[in-house]
């Protein structure tokens, strides 16, 4: 039997992406088949280039070739990131693939340390990304990057000044903190916080970027809500620890992305500190505050359960000296926020293809 391409795209019918329960041919993911001989060359076009899962997904496929076409067939895969088009009009951001806003419902269960390590998890993981500091109560990124009294750049583009963000390890870097007095942001009202923080992603050269990850001010108050209207946002994490996993603070982070006046969709959540590993056996893991409460929390509102970060004293140490655990501690705690970093990309290819169909269905 000859090789056609169409006889190619009936055998990678077969391979269904986990998450978004479609075949890869119907979901758009295939594209560029060529056959030459015995060789045949595709691009698999994902949306999120940190997916997680790109490695299966690109076995599947040669899987499914040598299944229902010929087991000596030489296929080469090209695994391509799909080209960024804004899905609802949005031009605040016209190069930024997904917004994502990290926040909590409380202040101090490591929002900011965990904004951070993500961050520098997907640019790992091979992404372009970018970090803005919007935590106006108190803005902790130049601490944790080691980046204190640091002050970016900027250019004039058309008589408009336009900020330079910092590169931290190919991670750009832009945060509140730079220009403010750290005393001052406690006295900051909702409008001038929120414009503020447009301003840092307006007037700010973001250039193309897979994510934007948005350290948010905590809490649910008047001034995280403004801020989370302000930025265009594909949707959050929440942060949480055990102790507050039954906490009310977390539902109602919930429910302020899911009010209308954001309606945002929940990303997933993450349970920060959610077990203790002892510095000398790294190898134990103790759950002080008992076992699973955030998988709990997260069925009971819905939402995806992203992962756990243990508490470790070289998280804590490492932040303050602006040495970030994911970059130099040790191997458990590098692979605990990667595998969380994998989650979120992961789900922000499934929330992505709902607002495609969505958006497909209304047109
Ligand atoms: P938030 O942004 O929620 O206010 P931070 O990220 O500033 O919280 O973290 C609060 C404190 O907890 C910091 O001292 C930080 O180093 C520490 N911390 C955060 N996560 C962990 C962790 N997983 N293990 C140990 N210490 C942590």
């Amino acid at each position: 039997m000859a090789i056609t391409e169409s006889s190619i795209l009936d055998a990678l019918k077969h391979v269904i992406d986990p998450d978004l329960k479609k075949d890869l041919v119907s979901l758009g993911m295939i594209q560029n088949v060529k056959v030459d001989g015995n060789t045949v060359y595709f691009d698999l076009v994902l949306t999120t280039p940190a997916c997680p899962i790109k490695d299966n997904l690109k076995d599947a496929c040669i899987e499914a070739i040598k299944r229902f076409i010929a087991e000596d067939i030489k296929v080469e895969v090209t695994v391509k990131a799909r080209e960024y088009k804004p899905i609802l009009g949005e031009d605040l951001l016209p190069g930024v693939r997904h917004v994502v806003a990290v926040t909590s419902g409380k202040g101090g269960v490591g929002k900011s340390t965990v904004a951070v390590n993500i961050a520098l998890a997907l640019v790992e993981m091979g992404a372009k990304v970018g970090l803005l500091d919007a935590d106006v109560y108190g803005p902790s990124v130049p601490t944790l990057l080691g980046l204190e009294g640091s002050v970016p750049n900027a250019k004039t583009e058309n008589g408009k000044t336009i900020l330079l963000p910092l590169n931290y390890e190919g991670l750009k870097v832009m945060s509140i903190g730079f220009f403010i007095d750290p005393d001052q942001a406690v006295l900051w009202r909702g409008p001038v916080a929120s414009g503020t923080v447009r301003q840092l992603v307006q007037d700010v050269d973001w250039g193309t970027l897979d994510y934007l990850i948005v350290d948010m001010p905590p809490g649910t108050g008047d001034i995280p809500m403004t801020v989370a209207q302000v930025l265009p946002l594909t949707g959050a994490v929440i942060v949480t620890t055990p102790q507050r996993v039954a906490q009310a603070d977390v539902r109602r982070a919930v429910a302020m992305f899911r009010h209308k006046a954001i309606n945002k969709p929940i990303i997933g959540l993450i349970e920060n500190m959610a077990y203790f590993v002892p510095e000398l056996h790294p190898d134990e893991k103790y759950y002080v505050f008992g076992k699973d409460g955030g998988k709990k929390l997260a069925e009971e509102l819905d939402i995806t359960f992203l992962g756990e970060i243990p508490l470790m004293a070289t998280i804590a140490e490492g932040s303050d000296l602006g040495k970030p655990p994911v970059l130099f501690g040790p191997d458990p705690v590098k692979e605990a926020f990667k595998k969380v970093a994998g989650q979120i990309a992961r789900r922000l290819e499934v929330i992505t293809a709902e607002q495609i169909s969505n958006h497909a269905n209304t047109q």
